[in-house]
Formats: structure tokens, sequence, C-alpha cells
């Protein structure tokens, strides 16, 4: 079964309101195995949403709209879905008695104006609302080729949801069989690499008519390979992905740093933890990011983790030659793992600005430098050049850093 979310309302397509109910209704629907296929959204125009039914009908198998309900004249999803079907409104008793009902409780007379929102669509079943005067419709459209079931919810998210989980849901699993599958998602992390590059190692995985299909997407430079698949259970779902999961870890190896919705400081947080391991970080430039991250993170034993933290606006020597600065650099760590009896120190240097103060001729510079000061061990100090837009470049280096240091807590494994 797809299905087709349509959110109806000026507010919306202005960009004046975020449309959350689409993305409330495409979760539930992904719960009962019902791939939402489309999101339209449309103003409050009789003639755009006439077109909007319409499309929708003729391309799935459910529709479900909100917005449009209420009972003034933008309100317009009742007379769309009449015209659009040639279903001619009626006036239906019980809906109008519920709505003199709840104006008699609330002790104010009704409106003329809320009549229209008992009026229905020939062959339509009404959607209860039991705290708003705006039921919903149902409504099946037979075109021919395929039937299409219709339900119209107000836009108000609380009486959307309350009428989605009491009515359209169980309707959907006694009359439509939903509910026996669902969409199951896992979502495997990596950094050090571009979308690009992820998409030639492991094309096949990718391709759009697989199952489970996979996506990538790429956040403040972390990667996430997404698995989806619709199963019996989280078991199944399990036994289904394991193959695409294993070809992922065998082409992108150590690329992956984990699942789930952790970022890199999560899995270098809890890879320190389970080392024993302190670490201390020095930061240059204008922000920071790794030192706070990390201390998001709890450790079992408050000893062990990030344990010292220093930041830095520039960096204190001016140094006459890049190896001085880079020698300086270098000496700076090894004089904190020292003095802070450290296992492992990281410094970065130097953060670019903070985007809002960066214009196109103040971009920042793409060389970085990073020190990895060791207990027992050489310090290594790593040059790297990196682009991208400035709050994102801010992100990719701080995460440079983090993997710097991952990869070294692989080798001591
Ligand atoms: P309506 O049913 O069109 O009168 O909408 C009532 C109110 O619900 C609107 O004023 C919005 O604030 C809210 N609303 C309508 N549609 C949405 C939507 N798709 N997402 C979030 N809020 C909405
Ligand atoms: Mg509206």
């Amino acid at each position: 079964m797809r299905a087709e979310i349509i959110s109806i309302g000026d507010e919306l397509i202005s960009g004046n309101r975020l449309d959350t109910n689409s993305q409330w209704l495409s979760q539930q629907l992904g719960a009962l195995g019902i791939q939402t296929a489309f999101h339209t959204t449309v103003g409050d125009c009789h003639a755009d949403n006439i077109g909007a039914f319409r499309n929708a009908v003729s391309r799935v198998d459910l529709v479900v709209s909100t917005g449009g309900l209420g009972p003034t004249a933008d309100d317009l999803t009742r007379e769309a879905i009449a015209d659009a079907f040639h279903r001619p409104l009626a006036l239906r008793q019980e809906a109008l008695s519920h709505i003199e009902g709840l104006f008699a409780t609330r002790k104010r007379p009704m409106p003329e104006r809320n009549r229209v929102q008992a009026m229905f669509p020939e062959g339509a079943r009404i959607v209860p609302n039991p705290h708003g005067t705006a039921p919903g419709i149902d409504v099946t459209i037979d075109s021919g080729d395929h039937t299409c079931r219709v339900f119209a919810l107000p836009g108000v998210p609380a009486e959307m949801k309350q009428m989605y989980q009491d009515t359209i849901e169980p309707l959907l699993i006694s009359e439509h069989g939903a509910g026996k599958e669902r969409w199951f998602y896992r979502e495997l992390k990596l950094f050090g690499i571009g979308e690009s590059d992820v998409e030639k190692l492991i094309p096949d995985l990718i391709a759009r008519d697989r199952d489970p299909v996979v996506g990538i997407t790429v956040s403040k430079a972390t990667i996430t390979l997404r698995i989806a698949a619709c199963c019996e259970s989280e078991d199944a779902f399990r036994n289904r992905i394991a193959p695409t999961e294993q070809i992922i870890h065998e082409k992108l190896g150590l690329l992956v740093f984990g699942s789930g919705p952790g970022d890199l400081d999560e899995a270098v947080a809890k890879m320190l933890d389970d080392h024993q391991l302190k670490l201390g970080v020095i930061e240059f430039g204008a922000g920071v990011w790794i030192a706070p991250a990390l201390s998001k993170h709890q450790t079992t034993d408050p000893e062990y983790g990030l344990v010292a933290a220093r930041w830095y606006p520039q960096l204190p020597v001016v140094s006459r030659s890049p190896e001085e600065r880079d020698a300086s650099l270098k000496a700076i760590a090894e004089e904190m793992l020292r003095s802070e009896s450290l296992d492992l120190c990281l410094l970065v240097a130097t953060y670019p600005p903070i985007a809002d103060v960066i214009t196109s001729t103040t971009l920042p510079s793409s060389d970085f430098t990073m020190v990895l000061a060791r207990k027992g061990k050489p310090s290594r100090l790593t040059q790297i050049t990196l682009g991208a837009h400035p709050e994102v470049l801010y992100h990719r280096l701080a995460k440079t850093g983090l993997n710097l240091l991952r990869t070294e807590l692989l080798q001591r494994d």
C-alpha cells in the first residue's frame, strides 16, 4: 500500500509554519508497513486543492490530508473533495448534533458558519473529532483501475493525532490488513570519506530497487547509511539486512565508526572509557568543539575519558617558520601530556571563524594542524587541507581530530 499525505494551508506554503503533520503521519504509516510515496503541500486555493486530490488519488492507494476543515471561507477541503470526485455535499445530522453539542457544553451559541463542518461528500463516512468542531472525512474513490481511500483530517496537530489513533489506524489495520509488517531502519555512521566516494565503494547497495534499500545522507561531515526494510519483526529485519550490513563493513571497513543516533564524539568517548585512558584536548581558534562534545558523555570512572581541556582564541606563539610553529605546537601538547599525567593529548589548530562573521572575502584558511601526543610514544603531527562551507568546515576539522584519536585507539586493540 502506497500513501500520499496532503498538507493544506497558506501558512504552510508561505513558510510561516512548518508542516509537522506530514512528518508525524509518515512515521505512523511506516509503523504499519505503509510506505509514503509523496508529501504534497498546497495552499488554500480551491482549484489547487482539487488538482492535489485528483493527482494523489490517481497514483496511490491511500491519501491522508490535514487542514482546511475549519468553518471559515479559506477552509476548502470538503468542497475540494466534493468537486474533485463529483460527490455533492450534504448535511449529516449526526455531525451537526456533535458540533451543536460541543458549543452547548462550552456555553456558546453555534455560529451559523459552523454548519458547514457538518457537510460531507456523498458516500463519505464521518471520522469523529471528540475535541473539535471539524469532523474528518473518510471516502473511498473508485477510479476504474484502482480504488483509493481518502481520509481528510483537521490541521490542528493534537486533534489530527487523536483522530488518526482513534479511527484511522484501527481502520487501516482491520480493513486494509496494515500492521502485519512495519518499516525498520538501521543507521551506520561513517567519517573520513566523501558521499560520492562511499557510493563508488558500494554502488550496488545504493540501487533504488533494492531490498533492503540503502540511503546516504550527510550531516555536519558525518555520513549516515540508512538501511530500511519492511518486516514482521525486529528479528526478521536483522536477518534481512545482515548480508547488506556485512558488505558495508567489508567494503568500508574502519570508516564505519558506529550505528544509531550517536556521532563520532560518542564513539570516541566510549573507546576512551573502554580502554581506561586519560585524554587532554587543546583547541585553538574561534570555537571549540571536541572538548564540549566529549564532556557530554559520562565515563564509568570519572578518572578516565576527557580529563583536561584548554582553549586559546589564537596561537600563543608567532613563529618565524612553519617548522618552528610545528615544533612549538608539539611542545604544547607534550607539556600538557606530562603536566596532567595523560595517556593522550590531542591538539587542533586553528578553528575557522564562526560562520556568521565570514564573508566571501574573509574565507578561512583551509590548512590545519593536529598533534597527537601519546604517552611512551613519539608525538604525531598531521597537516591537513580541508574545504567546505565554514559551518561544515568547523565540524569537519573537529571530527578529523577525533578520527585521528579513534584510529590511534583502534591500533591499540
Ligand atoms: P486548519 O485545519 O487548516 O484550520 O488548520 C488549523 C491550524 O493547524 C493551523 O492554523 C496551523 O497552525 C495548524 N496546522 C495546519 N496544518 C498543519 C501542518 N501540516 N503541520 C503543522 N500544523 C498545522
Ligand atoms: Mg487552514
